[in-house]
């Protein structure tokens, strides 16, 4: 009888231990392009926080910038047996050997905020980006409704930074057609990186003799830079010039009335599905879209979230609003 009772006992308490050990075994690697960027500090702290009230467990790599390392860090996370890969990629066009390989060991793969080409992707979750595009371009239209446009792309291995340019070149080009606006230079942005806009913009104001009226900048990073070149001439606040991300220094640009406006994308939505997402992918559960993409190999299932337009009227009953920043931190 006792020994029935003991190994009853063990029995039930195996039981318990091996549900919660199913969803506490789930482990999600998350390869992120690039931590140094404000914004996916953000995407890690909140991806990662939901994904463990869910049960999961999360590895999160950075690449800072570097094929090579996002496709080593890749390829220990399948070593590591993890059950589902998060990827920002930093470039979309370079993991489609790492996928495959993933994809051979089971693991389920979902893209985060950019699309991976050519990959066997099982999801993709993001804001909608020509959306993006084209909330950029008419906020400067309604700024400079004519003149000379700088346009100014994100890294050209980005696939999101295609679709900004798409989205702004649906607003822009009728108005170029008809004589308004001039394209006056058009240069990507390697990585992202504040200081290659700065040295863009520098060399776009020489050789347009500061005559620009406007900078289609597709981030706040970039912004950044583009605006110190514009303020070293006495421009900045005269020139309209985009932005995307809410970054906390950007706000304070729009406020001081040197940068026209950001896009705000609420990271929290996007990284709480990502995150539900991703436990349903492991799981093996039916997953909700509203949207298909195709990667050049297939149709991707995707879910894309709506972006929104911020400038100095609007910053209370947004971002403020929302908690993303703080009205101290703003206005301070
Ligand atoms: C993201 C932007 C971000 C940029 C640079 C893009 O893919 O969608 O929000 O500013 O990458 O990190």
């Amino acid at each position: 009888m006792k020994i029935k009772h003991v190994l009853l006992s063990l029995a039930a308490a195996m039981t318990v231990f091996s549900t919660s050990a199913t969803a506490k075994d789930l482990t999600i690697g998350m390869s992120i392009d690039d931590l140094r960027l404000e914004r996916w500090q953000k995407d890690r702290d909140i991806f990662v926080n939901k994904a463990e009230s869910l049960g999961a467990k999360v590895f999160v790599q950075s690449a800072n910038g570097n094929d090579q390392t996002q496709i080593s860090q890749i390829e220990n996370m399948i070593n590591r047996g993890v059950d589902v890969l998060v990827i920002i990629p930093f470039n979309g066009e370079a993991l489609s050997n790492v996928i495959a390989e993933a994809k051979r060991e089971g693991i389920k793969v979902l893209a985060y905020d950019r699309l991976i080409n050519n990959a066997d992707l099982d999801f993709y979750v993001s804001f909608d980006n020509e959306k993006v595009g084209e909330l950029q371009a008419q906020s400067l239209i309604k700024e400079k409704p004519e003149g000379n446009y700088f346009l100014m792309g994100g890294s050209p291995v980005d696939n999101n930074a295609k679709l900004f340019r798409k989205g702004q070149m649906k607003v822009l080009q009728p108005l170029i057609d008809g004589g308004k606006i001039k394209v006056v230079g058009d240069q990507w942005v390697d990585s992202w990186l504040a200081e290659k806009a700065l040295q863009i913009m520098e060399n776009a104001l020489t050789a347009n003799k500061n005559n620009i009226d406007a900078v289609v900048a597709s981030n706040d990073a970039t912004a950044g830079g583009a605006i110190q070149a514009l303020s070293a001439q006495g421009l900045s606040g005269k020139v309209a010039i985009s932005g995307q991300d809410a970054d906390l220094a950007a706000i304070k640009r729009i406020v001081a009335g040197t940068q026209t406006m950001t896009v705000y994308k609420p990271i929290t939505n996007l990284a709480d599905k990502a995150a539900e997402i991703s436990v349903q992918l492991g799981k093996g559960e039916k997953i909700d879209t509203n949207a298909e993409l195709n990667n050049g190999l297939k149709n991707i299932p995707a879910y894309l979230l709506d972006p929104i337009a911020v400038n100095k009227d609007n910053i209370d009953e947004t971002i403020i609003k929302d908690g993303f920043h703080s009205k101290e931190a703003v206005y301070q």
